[in-house]
């Protein structure tokens, strides 16, 4: 293969085919593939066909089989993808199918069958991209925007709806991480458990195989990579229990980030928080007994308008039971151009500030019983910092920036090393351990 892989590119049908060509096209060349005008001179050839007519379809098979006669590697899309059982009972060989309007696809199924190059010398972006966390850790975005209206929230209107990566390109660029040193990558977006619902699970290429644009699907092959898989705003949606048995095989982080915001179901319906309707103790409890050790991190709102005394008791109640470990509080902000700023019923400030302080009071007994139960234990620590006797770490159950940590006597460690430690103490946030070599 030559260092920059040539493409040759056989267009049918209209010109909206023609303009998805071009897309292609550019999508290509800005990412240093080469065009060729002949299939002698091209890696691989993608056919956009047409499908509209019998003729049409009966054309685009002919190109299809040409394609493979000629140069071997071929790639289809465009109107005729659609009918991709059609095409593999005629040309079983094609490489991968993909239909109309899908850039993102051909672009990714290109990748998997001939890398994009890279240069040093012309790329000044290494291949992981640019990363401003420590070099063993790094997020991981899998989309863009949210299709909710949280009253509470601008986002959906600051970044729009929903946009899924396709499953093929998070996974090569978690590949690219992991190959950079990474040893930690944290799945973020604004509702992981809706991932691929805008593009309707979409299928892509990873490593010769198929994967479905789905949280479980990309979690699933995210485990292969042998590295901690930490997962951040997951909506407790029905297929949430998928992932339960991942994190006993040791494929996910038994670790879960549930954005609650409150337990009230008026207050719930007020915000128009997605799977208000969960019934969340019930999930928790039963997530806990699959896989006891689960970390279960979220984040709530107190002083939200119409926030009654009831409700926010029901709350503190709700705390007590689900023995949540690890939990932020926010007062609620009127935000401009939110909903909720709307509602009737806002609540003092000062009612906010007391509530807030009752709320981190409870879950601060909480939390501090959730650690003390890990005296004895041994957990993983990843090393995120030496110091002249010790190291700092974090273990499974803590998030960087937002959780507690686990400090560690002795310094013989590297940054990003992942160890076994013996838990000795426990505070209401954070750890000590001893190595257990
Ligand atoms: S708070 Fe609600 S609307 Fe805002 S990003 Fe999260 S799920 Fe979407």
């Amino acid at each position: 293969m030559s260092s920059n892989p040539r493409i040759g590119f056989v267009s049918l049908g209209c010109p909206k085919a023609l303009v998805d060509t071009e897309r292609i096209l550019s999508q290509l060349q800005a990412e240093g593939y080469s065009t060729a005008s002949d299939y002698q001179g091209s890696d691989l050839v993608v056919v956009n066909t047409c499908g509209f007519l019998d003729s049409a379809r009966e054309e685009s098979l002919e190109a299809i089989g040409e394609a493979l006669t000629e140069n071997g590697q071929v790639v289809v899309t465009g109107c005729l993808g659609t009918e991709a059982e059609l095409i593999r009972a005629a040309h079983p060989n094609v490489l991968a199918i993909t239909g109309p309007h899908q850039y993102e696809a051909v672009v990714s199924a290109i990748h998997e069958i001939l890398p994009p190059p890279h240069d040093p010398f012309m790329n000044l972006i290494p291949p992981q991209g640019i990363k401003l966390t420590p070099k063993h850790y790094a997020y991981l975005k899998i989309s863009e925007g949210c299709n909710h209206q949280c009253s509470f929230c601008i986002i959906p209107q600051l970044r729009g709806n929903l946009v899924s990566r396709l499953a093929g390109d998070v996974l090569r660029e978690a590949e690219e991480l992991v190959k950079s040193g990474v040893q930690e990558l944290l799945i973020i977006s604004q509702d992981t458990s809706a991932y691929g619902v805008d593009v309707h699970y979409a299928k892509s290429q990873w490593r010769n195989r198929t994967i479905t644009t789905r949280m479980t699907e990309l979690c699933t092959a995210l485990g292969e990579l042998g590295v901690w898989i930490r997962l951040h705003y997951v909506y407790p949606y029905p297929h949430v229990d998928e992932l339960l048995s991942l994190m006993k095989e040791q494929k996910l982080l038994p670790y879960l980030d549930v954005p609650f915001q409150h337990a009230s179901d008026r207050l719930l319906r007020a915000m128009k928080r997605p799977a208000a309707e969960a019934r969340t103790l019930e999930r928790i409890h039963e997530w806990r007994r699959q896989v006891p050790n689960l970390t279960i991190r979220s984040t709530f709102i107190v002083g939200f308008p119409g926030e009654t005394e009831n409700d926010f008791e029901f709350l503190l109640n709700w705390l007590k039971e689900a023995e949540l470990d690890r939990v932020g509080c926010f007062r609620y902000e009127a935000v401009d151009g939110a909903a909720a700023n709307q509602l009737e019923n806002a609540v003092p400030e000062e009612l906010k500030e007391e509530r807030w302080h009752r709320l981190m009071e409870v879950q601060q007994k909480i939390s501090t019983k959730r650690l003390q139960e890990k005296i004895g234990q041994e957990i993983q620590v990843i090393i995120d910092e030496i110091r002249e006797n010790e190291a700092i770490g974090r273990s499974e159950g803590d998030a960087p920036e937002i959780d507690g940590k686990v400090l560690l006597t002795g310094n013989a460690f590297n940054v990003g090393d992942i160890v076994r430690a013996r838990v000795e103490k426990a505070g209401p946030y954070d750890l000590w351990a001893t190595c257990a070599l």
